[in-house]
């Protein structure tokens, strides 16, 4: 299996310095994670804000720099590849942001972002070939040409942007999407058609996906596998059903139980705040980092970081409470998931 994109171990501190240790960040903490080349995947990673989940998407674009570990594209590390290795991921691994308009150039029409990418790696035989690829990536996201080229970015609706970006990725034959946010900003009816869009583009030309969001519901509608980071560490990861369906840590109970369902018998489970926590308060930061907001709460959650304990052969939560079980690389069971899926059972 060659590894397309690898994260090894990889820690990001943001502040601190020589004359200031206090004031230091732990915005990501020892995180693994594989997208292989063959089989296409689709990986959630979910969190609230301030979970780590963006320096993570910078991170894997080579945007930020590891403090700890490494990320490698194809094998090489990320920080130091040759011309042509920065080339070829730039035009492997895609970027998909949570407001498109940002990318576009307001002055100029959409036609300039699917046509430079042609032009820059060298897509086309000619320039009425250029034109043909672009039309069939318009389709394929299910846009017309006629109704989208010759427009300025104004003239789109926020779906319609977002759906000309997935086109893009498309278009250079990209391996590997990186979608941040992508449907957070679009009206709720575009929603599924995006994200139907995107699992089209992993199923029919084999683009594995990193699906990040703050929305375990569309997290659960797209991926397969899924991992929930809370303040820069991983509480959960695995198979999304078992996750979703019946969580193991308590964050992901959490997170289950403010998915609003239309249900009116629903009685609603109302977060516990630290300070009905009583004595959870004044955690040390070696002990688990939900221990103040955790019900369940005991003495050994203050000692160290919980490791990932695996509970099944394809979860596995950081939670004392499953400490009968073995600890597990995350890794390990995002390859396992990973491989149940691409066997297809
Ligand atoms: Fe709660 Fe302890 Fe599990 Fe952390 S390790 S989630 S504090 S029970």
């Amino acid at each position: 299996m060659t590894a397309l994109l690898q994260a090894r171990h990889v820690t990001k501190v943001f502040g601190g310095g020589v004359f200031d240790k206090k004031n230091v960040t732990l915005a990501l903490d020892d995180f693994s994670l594989t997208i292989p080349d063959e089989p296409p995947s689709i990986t959630a990673i979910v969190g609230e804000s301030g979970s780590g989940k963006t320096t993570l998407a910078r991170l894997l674009l080579g945007l930020a720099e590891p403090t700890k570990g490494d990320v490698l594209y194809r094998g090489s590390n990320l920080q130091r590849l040759s011309r042509d290795e920065r080339r070829a991921f730039l035009r492997e691994v895609q970027l998909i942001f949570q407001d498109p308009y940002e990318v576009y150039n307001p002055f100029y029409k959409v036609d300039h972002v699917l046509e430079t990418p042609v032009a820059k790696f060298g897509l086309a035989r000619s320039r009425a070939h250029g034109k043909e690829l672009i039309g069939e990536a318009l389709n394929a996201v299910g846009l017309r040409a006629e109704e989208t080229l010759g427009r300025y970015p104004h003239q789109l609706s926020g779906g319609q942007r977002q759906r000309v970006m997935i086109a893009r990725a498309l278009l250079v034959r990209a391996r590997l999407i990186v979608a941040d946010e992508p449907v957070s900003m679009v009206d709720a009816s575009l929603r599924a058609t995006i994200l139907d869009t995107l699992r089209e583009l992993n199923r029919r030309f084999g683009i594995s996906i990193i699906y990040i969001t703050h929305d375990l519901t569309t997290a659960y509608q797209i991926s397969e596998n899924i991992i929930v980071l809370y303040r820069g560490s991983v509480a959960e990861v695995g198979d999304v059903e078992l996750a979703v369906k019946d969580p193991r840590h308590p964050y992901t109970r959490l997170l289950v139980s403010s998915i609003p369902l239309p249900d009116p018998e629903r009685i609603w489970q109302k977060e516990r705040q630290p300070a009905e926590a009583g004595s959870v308060s004044g955690v040390s930061l070696g002990g688990c980092k939900f221990a103040d907001r955790c019900p369940y709460v005991m003495d050994i959650c203050r000692t160290a970081p919980p490791p990932l304990f695996r509970t099944d052969e394809r979860r596995a939560a950081a939670c004392y409470l499953h400490r009968e079980f073995p600890p597990v690389e995350m890794d390990r069971v995002v390859q396992s998931v990973a491989a149940v899926s691409a066997s297809g059972q």
